[in-house]
């Protein structure tokens, strides 16, 4: 049986409730039971995007503004609802838990990858296991940044049997998920890890080695694709095209770039 979106599932009244309280100078959020507030239940994509209170260049975790505390408290709504999805039958009931997301909630980088994998699935956590590790890398000794200043979720909520690739239907069952986290965090940014990632969001078939090496648009956000992880991992010689296009975001986001060594 799967589960039909409800009417109050609203990116706008999110976004309408974010900035009236912006507006108001609210500086706490009460926490409020799951499913109390119908406004800080949201989904489905959202193009208007409300100006960004000015974030540090590497973020750490922001909570004292009334953006920030909202987002982590729509975040919270957000988790305890995907928590009991069972949009994708087959998924839903293998999983061991969802695998929601990770990070700063008003991080200006989120990573999108495939879908969890094993470690991912006994943890609750994306991107802990050897692919995990090769991108906490990236982030931490590669960009400079720590782990929790970014943010890190998938195209799929839920463990597919096997590792196997998400269906297209699975994808677009949880396509209104990752919505919502976008429409609640707002990045500047999105980096896309391997071809599945960058498809889905894109809505392309085009291969990953075509869409890396550039950035794209995605609803007003600037997204930039390379390899997952688990394939540098396969394929060692990849790892010079991810680093390449790990710099091009470093540069667009105002971070230093390591001097080339020859
Ligand atoms: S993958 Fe996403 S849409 Fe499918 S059951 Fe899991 S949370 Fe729901």
């Amino acid at each position: 049986m799967s589960e039909q979106p409800s009417a109050a599932y609203s990116v706008r009244a999110v976004l309408q409730r974010l900035e009236s309280l912006r507006r108001a100078g609210v500086t706490h959020l009460p926490k409020s039971p799951a499913g109390a507030d119908p406004a800080l239940a949201v989904s489905a994509p959202e193009s208007s995007r409300l100006p960004h209170e000015p974030m540090p260049r590497k973020t750490a975790q922001k909570t004292s503004s009334p953006a920030a505390a909202f987002r982590v408290e729509a975040l919270a709504e957000l988790e305890r609802r995907v928590a009991a999805c069972t949009r994708c039958g087959e998924l839903a009931a293998s999983r061991t838990q969802t695998v929601f997301g990770a990070g700063n909630p008003s991080a200006r980088l989120v990573f999108v990858g495939e879908a969890p994998g094993a470690d991912e699935d006994r943890q609750g956590e994306p991107f802990v296991g050897r692919a995990g590790m090769l991108l906490t890398d990236i982030i931490e000794k590669g960009m400079k940044l720590r782990r929790s200043d970014v943010y890190i979720c998938n195209i799929l909520r839920c463990r597919p049997p096997g590792n196997r690739t998400p269906l297209p239907v699975e994808a677009a069952n949880c396509r209104e998920h990752l919505d919502a986290q976008l429409a609640i965090i707002q990045p500047e940014f999105i980096c896309c890890l391997g071809a599945v990632a960058a498809q889905n969001l894109l809505g392309v078939s085009t291969p990953i080695g075509q869409l890396r090496g550039r950035f794209l648009d995605y609803q007003g956000i600037k997204v930039l694709c390379t390899y997952h992880p688990a394939y540098v991992l396969r394929n060692p010689a990849a790892k010079r095209h991810v680093w390449d296009d790990i710099q091009m975001l470093m540069a667009e986001m105002g971070l230093k770039v390591p001097k080339k060594s020859k």
